[in-house]
Formats: structure tokens, sequence, C-alpha cells
């Protein structure tokens, strides 16, 4: 079969849920035994998310090839297992680079470079540039931003062309918002009409319409869409609030969403033998736990979207244990000694989160101690776990100054200190160690029993500080080990302290890869203790 390409653009107002329903629907193709791959194109001009505030646009996550993408490519790899890499993440300012860069090698020469053709063009390149190297049933591009939005016209306009030039092998579905107003006791479609006429005022008719709503809509409604918009009845379907994301898949199916799609497409309706067996064996597990399990969350971004993966992760192997994790963000720069056992009351185990700079540093640092002395389960992740050891140094080893160089250059007792290869490094974009690397794990380390005896992983890594191995004997004397280190460069990995229940800081970030039908093995082991099964 040819590749197929399915184009997702929303409407009315942002934050409708497109990476969700672009997931669900790779999910959905995917349980009819089809290939899939599903990219998302960025209207802003940051070449990749890396230099932004997490306040800005939320995580930012990191593919196995080290590209520094959006947070939607996490929920890609969480619905559908797929692994995303550079060609799965563009923006505008990355697709501007790469016709800049063309300019100046002069493969354009005698021409003048405009939007129209050039920009569109390298976009139609971009969208085409997965199913080049490997094949594709299905490749799902996800328009980033709201019809109607200056910077997303030359996407729009490459869809356009592509769905012109394709003709039976790509369809446009757009997503919009049908407003419930109390005061009137009614829906509004009003707003998904003029979404629709402007999207048509592009030159793009949308195939399917999915309409968001906080409530159920009557059929009336779904039939009025379907004739205002010049849409099929049966390929209108409705998107409501669901009690998980995980559920929205199987409402998709449910509405035939995925019928409405493979019959546009002319692709047959294949069943595989498998289907969502396993998603609903998961959606079974998610009903069933009710017990609570309380984690802490011990990080800067008071935001849901900022350590978005880290929560998805700790809730998905919370479900595995029958459990659902209630996830308690405790602000490090509120955290202080006499605060801290209060703060932290309840809490199963703490995760000590991922970042940059030295605000709330010190109330990481304080909540590693804490939880080191009062034995409570501990993850610290990447950064997280950099302040596990400058916890360590300061009060076990004794070095009352020791500290990472990110903070105090000129600190005598460097326990973290920046990798060899970054000190030459003065560009901020791109330029940390980035992607997927080898670990090695020790044998009988609570990490390598964690990940089944393996002696070998990979795991994604962000970040420009490292462990210094000037201090590792004095660390293993005194009883945290090395339980992971990288074979090529010996850099440490893995840090964990045996005596405890469960304290383990890693400094790459296992929660990029953890999946709904696969979770990550350490935030399986780390739940496991936290539930009291080790
Ligand atoms: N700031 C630290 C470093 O660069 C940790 C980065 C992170 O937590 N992702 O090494």
């Amino acid at each position: 079969m040819d590749t197929k390409y399915i184009f997702v653009t929303g409407g009315v107002v942002s934050s409708l849920g497109k990476g969700i329903i672009s997931a669900s629907i790779g999910k959905l193709l995917q349980a009819r035994g089809y290939k899939v791959t599903i990219q998302k194109f960025d209207p802003y001009i940051n070449i990749d998310p890396g230099t932004l505030n997490p306040y800005e646009h939320g995580e930012c996550y990191v593919t196995c090839d080290g590209m520094e993408t959006d947070l939607d490519l996490g929920h890609y790899e969480r619905f559908t297992d797929i692994q995303t890499t550079r060609n799965n993440s563009f923006t505008t300012g990355r697709i501007y680079q790469a016709v800049i860069e063309k300019e100046r090698r002069g493969d354009y020469l005698g021409k003048t470079i405009q939007v129209v053709p050039h920009i569109t063009d390298e976009i139609k390149r971009s969208i085409q540039a997965s199913a080049e190297h490997e094949h594709f049933d299905f490749v799902i591009s996800e328009i980033g931003g709201t019809i109607g939005d200056i910077e997303s016209a030359p996407f729009m306009e490459a869809i356009r062309q592509l769905r012109w030039e394709m003709g039976h092998n790509a369809v446009n579905i757009h997503l919009t918002y049908v407003p419930y107003l109390h005061a009137a006791g009614e829906f509004k479609t009003k707003p998904t009409q003029h979404s629709v006429k402007e999207l048509q005022r592009m030159g793009i008719q949308p195939d399917i319409l999915i309409l968001r709503t906080e409530h159920h809509l009557d059929e009336s409604i779904l039939h009025k869409v379907a004739s205002f918009c010049n849409v099929e009845p049966t390929c209108v379907v409705q998107s409501e609030d669901m009690p998980s994301i995980y559920e929205v898949p199987v409402n998709m199916q449910q509405q035939g969403l995925d019928i409405a799609i493979l019959r546009k497409l002319g692709a047959p309706l294949q069943l595989e033998s498998g289907g969502l067996v396993s998603w609903y064996h998961f959606l079974h597990l998610q009903q069933e736990a009710k017990e609570e399990v309380s984690i802490g969350l011990i990080g800067k971004y008071n935001l849901q979207d900022a350590y978005k993966s880290i929560r998805e992760s700790l809730s998905l192997a919370a479900i595995y244990h029958g459990r659902k994790a209630n996830i308690r963000f405790v602000n490090s720069e509120t955290l202080t000694a006499a605060n801290v056992g209060r703060q932290l009351e309840g809490m199963a185990g703490i995760v000590i989160c991922p970042g940059f700079g030295s605000r709330g540093i010190e109330g990481k640092i304080i909540a590693a101690e804490y939880s080191r002395t009062h034995d409570i389960p501990t993850f610290g992740i990447c950064l997280g776990m950099q302040m596990m050891v400058i916890e360590f140094a300061r009060n076990v080893l004794g070095y009352k100054d020791a500290n990472t160089t990110e903070i105090d250059t000129n600190t005598r007792h460097n326990v973290i200190d920046m990798m060899e290869d970054q000190k030459s490094i003065s560009q901020k974009g791109g330029t940390m160690r980035l992607g997927a690397y080898d670990c090695e794990l020790i044998a009988g380390s609570r990490a390598r029993e964690a990940y089944e005896d393996r002696p070998i992983i990979t795991e994604r890594h962000r970040h420009r500080y490292e462990f210094n191995n000037k201090y590792k004997e004095e660390y293993e004397a005194s009883g945290m080990k090395c339980s992971g280190v990288n074979p090529a460069t010996h850099l440490v990995e893995i840090v964990e302290i045996p005596v405890l229940k469960w304290y383990i800081g890693t400094q790459f970030h296992p929660e990029y890869t953890s999946t709904v039908l696969h979770p990550h093995p350490l935030f399986m082991s780390f739940i496991s203790a936290c539930v009291g099964k080790q």
C-alpha cells in the first residue's frame, strides 16, 4: 500500500488536545496492523524547544537520536510505542534554517527565495521525510497552533497542496471546540462553522471533523455540523472530556473514527488479531486502581505540563501496581530544613525533578537529605540525581561546600562538574549531551535488579554536567554506589544507596521511554518500593 497521509489541524482555541487525538489515531491504525508514524509541526521560530522555559511550552521531550522536541511527541510514544526521531518534530525555525542553508549553498542559484514555493516545499519535504527511509502505511502530521494564526499559514498552504497532489492518499482532520453556554442552555456550533470556513478560505476542505466538548453532544448537533460544513455525517465525531486521556482511542473507535479514515483513504479495513486487547486490559487496571499512593514531586515549575512525562510515568507504573498515583507537587523554592518534614508528610516516595539553574536547588538538596535520613523511597532524575550526589558529599563525606559547577564555578569540591567535551561549547541550543547512550549495570545492584538483570541498557540524556569520577571511590566507600556507568566514557549514569529501601538517582531521563503498555522498569521498581512491596 502507498503511504497515506493524515493532516490534523485545530480551530477555535488552542489546547484542545490535538496531540492526544493524533496519538489516538496512530494507536487505532496500529491496532489494525498498520505501521504508523506521527510528526508535529510547531509554528514558532525557535529551531527546537530546547531553550524554552517550561512555562512557555511545558516539558522538553527528547528523542532517541537527541532531538529536543515538543511534549506531544511524548504522547505519541506513550500511546503507540513508536520511537520518534528528528523526522517527527519540526518548527518554523527549523524549516527556515534548512531553506537558508540551501540558499547559502547555492541550491537555488538565480532564484528569489519566497515563502511560496520555497518554505512550503520544505514543509512538504519534511512531511514526507519519514517515509523516505522507512516504509510507513500512515504518516500522521499534526500542525500546531490554531487556524487563522499568521504563523501557521505556510503549513496550511503546504498541506493544501499535498492533499491536492496526493488525492485519495491524504485526508484532512480538523479538531474544533463546541462550547456549552449555560445561560442559554445550548451548545454552540457557530465557532466550528467559522473555523471550517477559515479552512475553506485557505482551500482546505476537512474530510473529518472532531468536535471537542465538555458534555455529550446529541446526534442532531453532529448532523447540523456535518451539513453546514460539507462533511459526511459519518465523518463527524465528538471527543468528550474523558476521565483519562488513555480512554480517548477507545472512545474514537466506538464512533468509527478509524473506519472513516480508512474509508476516506481507500485503505482495507483489516483487523489485527491482537487489536486493542492489551489496551483494554490497561484501561481495566486503571479503572480498578482506586487506592492511592502519594508521591511528592520536588520541582520548581508548578505547572502540570512541566514534568509531563514524569507524571505520566508515575501514574502508569502506579496503575500496574493497582494504585492511583496522587502526585503532590512540592515547590523546592519553599522547602526549608524547618518545614521539610511537614511538606513531605504522608508521601510514600518522592521524585527529585530535573532542571537547570540555581532556583530551587537548595530545596532539592534538603529533600534529598530528609528522604535519605528518613529512608523514604527517592528517585532523583538528572538534576535530581546531581542533588542527591551533592547532598551526600555535604552531609556524609563532610564536604560542606560541595556543589555542581553549574551553580558555583569556584567550589573546591566539584562533585558534579561540566563534561570535558562541553567546556569549549558556547552556543546554548542543541549542544548538551542529548539522546540515547548505553549504560552498563553493575551486577547485584538495585538498578540492575529493576531492569531484570539486563547487563546493558540504553537511556536518553539531556545534560551538560556529570558526576565527577575523581570522587567515585570515596562515594562507594561511604555507601553511595555507582551502579550504572557508560561503558565507553565511564560517565556515571546511576547512583544508589543499597542499604536504603529505594534511593536511586539517574543522570538519564527514564521518563521519556515509559509507555502505556511498557511502563519503565525503574518507575515500576520505584512504585513497588513506595507501596511497600520491596
Ligand atoms: N542542569 C543539569 C545539567 O545540565 C541537569 C539537566 C537536567 O536536569 N535535564 O547537567
